[in-house]
């Protein structure tokens, strides 16, 4: 499928669809080292997506989609990861403009500008075990495909999987950043929830843009 606004807004049915289905997953990892809520707020932050989906405007963008999913997760999602990915998405949506195509240049401008709007809004750096933790190597593995001439599918799967791989590698950390900052030693072993849903949310990109 191409990337236009017919796939963001396939991305985020599917994200959707994704964190309703793992809702109590998140509850669970969320409740190991937080307080229990993550699966809820994502959830309920994505059903309300849906239902603003349906009064698009005919003529909207990639952009104003993006706009669209910030403002309905800040308003509904609560906790740490409303306001920080709302705030992805806000600057996701400014990355993009007004193009109607994303090419693969675009594609990195969108996940750079969400993992810096994340940035600038938590500060976590990379190995607090936040969802930060996802995010950098999903930027850096869609920048590295990019540059070697990979098509956007291809960026796109390459992010999803180093976002996989990064929300398993926050399990051996110590939180520097969140609530699971004040477990100390006691939140290794565990994953962070907010990496978590990151790497659900870039795999739904992927899957979406390959046809899966
Ligand atoms: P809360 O901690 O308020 O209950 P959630 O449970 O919804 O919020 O989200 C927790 C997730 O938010 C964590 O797993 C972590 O990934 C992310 N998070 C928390 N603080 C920060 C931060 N300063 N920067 C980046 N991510 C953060
Ligand atoms: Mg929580």
């Amino acid at each position: 499928m191409s990337v236009d606004v017919a796939w963001v807004v396939a991305w985020m049915k599917r994200s959707a669809q994704v964190i309703s289905e793992h809702r109590v997953e998140l509850i669970t990892l969320d409740r190991e080292i937080g307080d229990g809520d993550h699966g809820e707020n994502m959830d309920r932050g994505f059903q309300a997506v849906l239902t603003k989906l349906d009064d698009l405007p005919a003529a909207a963008t990639p952009g104003d989609v993006l706009k669209l999913v910030a403002t309905t997760l800040i308003s509904t999602v609560g906790g740490a990861a409303g306001p920080l990915y709302g705030t992805a998405y806000l600057k996701a949506s400014g990355a993009v403009g007004a193009e109607t195509a994303l090419d693969g240049a675009a594609l990195v401008a969108l996940l750079t500008a969400a993992r810096d709007g994340i940035v600038l809004r938590g500060k976590a750096e990379p190995g607090d075990k936040t969802m930060i933790d996802a995010w950098t190597p999903a930027v850096v593995a869609a920048e590295t495909a990019q540059s070697s001439g990979a098509g956007e599918t291809e960026i796109l799967a390459a992010a999803a999987a180093a976002a996989e791989a990064g929300a398993v590698a926050t399990e051996p950390l110590v939180a520097r950043k969140g609530r699971a900052s004040y477990l100390g030693e006691r939140a290794i072993g565990h994953r962070d929830p907010g990496a978590q849903s990151t790497a659900l949310l870039l795999r739904a990109a992927a899957d979406v843009a390959a046809g899966a």
